[in-house]
């Protein structure tokens, strides 16, 4: 047998992997209702119409070449502006990198910071690519707590103990997959002051940024003073065109502490060619043109938030933190005498009820006992989603 290296072998993806068991019960012609994946693409969103018919032209258009590897000039005074308007950053198109979405930037970054050893702080629960691609990358996912019983804000004093002279970054994901939760801006404060105190890059994933339900999103980029900041977003959530992988990621490094990282990156970015050309005409118009379809989908997104939330706090042997951002609903499991832990919870309700969940565990060490829902299907579905759900908890616990 040709053996393959333990670095792929090593990687673990808990969202994709309960979809097997799924799998199997489907192949027996048994329905199952999958509220794993964070794909609004398979409900009823879309990118808007500007940006799909900008899409289209380009190809027509003979845009198929390959591109400059930081990304084309147009989408890069796009981005800036953007990110003027949302987090009155002072950066210009030097700043800006065009990536194949979110993913790509997390590996550009991760793969210039880190030697064998090295660590990056990231939140716990977390989305798991974090852990994954770090531990890829040679480094070790350092994580640190973030708290149920405030928001799952993350812990500044939990974050601080784990920092070592081997730590890279600190990480940020805001609003957060997997619990929903919107940092405050005194926590978005409190987190530069220790990356300042440490001289630590903090690196922020703003993929859900315009997807909140209270509150507003505050963006490390906008307070940060001289602590470099790269922040992240991308096409994939606000402007619901995961499958164009694309997106991007800027600097604010005022006092060019990042300059051998961006070097770095600048390699990683020219072996693997460039970014997708016609869908970053698509993300041009994307990013300039109107955003009411975002006011309509927002609000088809509450009221699912809200009556899964709702459903959720009526059911028994489980609590419930209202998310604030995203579409994932984290709840808690209080009873715990039936299950050996939140995995095998999650394969008996996909075979008792058939819906399929994902383990918390599977987002970190502080996901344990939890279970991740997606509530971007339309009302219908998560209301027998959720009725097969409430049997099944009422059978299992006898109440
Ligand atoms: N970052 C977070 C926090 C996510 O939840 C996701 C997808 O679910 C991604 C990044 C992936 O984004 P992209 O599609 O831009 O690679």
């Amino acid at each position: 047998m040709i053996r393959a290296s333990e670095r792929a072998m090593g990687i673990e993806y808990a969202i994709r992997d309960v979809v097997l068991p799924a799998r199997e019960l489907e192949k027996k012609g048994i329905k199952v209702i999958r509220l794993n994946i964070g794909d609004p693409g398979k409900y009823d969103f879309q990118p808007p119409k500007h940006m799909r018919d900008a899409y289209c032209k380009a190809i027509q258009d003979g845009h198929n070449y390959y591109g400059p590897s930081e990304g084309l000039p147009e989408l890069r005074e796009a981005i800036v502006s953007r990110e003027k308007r949302k987090n009155g950053v002072d950066i210009t198109p030097e700043d800006v990198r065009v990536t194949a979405a979110v993913t790509e930037a997390l590996q550009f970054i991760f793969g210039a910071l880190l030697n064998p050893g090295d660590n990056i702080l990231v939140p716990s629960p977390s989305y798991p690519p974090y852990v994954g691609l770090v531990k890829f990358y040679g480094g070790i996912a350092n994580e640190y707590l973030t708290v149920e019983e405030n928001g799952w804000q993350p812990d500044i004093d939990d974050m601080r103990k784990k920092i070592n002279e081997r730590t890279k970054a600190i990480a940020v994901i805001n609003p957060n997959n997997p619990t929903g939760a919107l940092y405050e801006k005194k926590t978005v404060r409190e987190i530069l002051d220790l990356a300042g105190e440490y001289d630590l890059p903090v690196i922020s994933d703003e993929i859900y940024d315009l997807m909140t339900y209270e509150g507003q999103h505050v963006s490390p980029g906008s307070l940060t003073k001289d602590v470099p900041v790269i922040v992240m977003n991308g096409m994939s959530k606000v402007y619901f065109a995961t499958g164009w992988r694309l997106g991007y990621f800027y600097y604010i490094d005022p006092e060019n502490k990042l300059a051998e990282v961006k070097e770095a990156i600048d390699k990683m970015a020219r072996i693997r060619l460039c970014p997708n050309t016609p869908a970053q005409f698509a993300a041009v118009a994307g990013l300039t043109g109107p955003m009411d379809y975002l006011d309509e989908y927002m609000g088809k997104l509450k009221e699912r938030r809200d009556y899964i939330y709702k459903r959720l706090t009526e059911i028994p042997g489980i609590s419930t933190t209202k998310p604030q951002g995203a579409f994932y609903i984290f709840p808690r499991i209080e009873e715990r005498s039936k299950w050996k832990n939140d995995k095998e919870f999650v394969l008996d309700a996909l075979n008792e009820a058939h819906v399929l969940f994902v383990h918390g565990s599977g987002f970190g060490y502080a996901g344990e006992w939890h279970f991740r829902i997606v509530f971007l299907p339309p009302v219908e579905i998560l209301e027998e989603a959720m009725n097969n759900f409430e049997a099944f908890m009422r059978k299992r616990l006898g109440a």
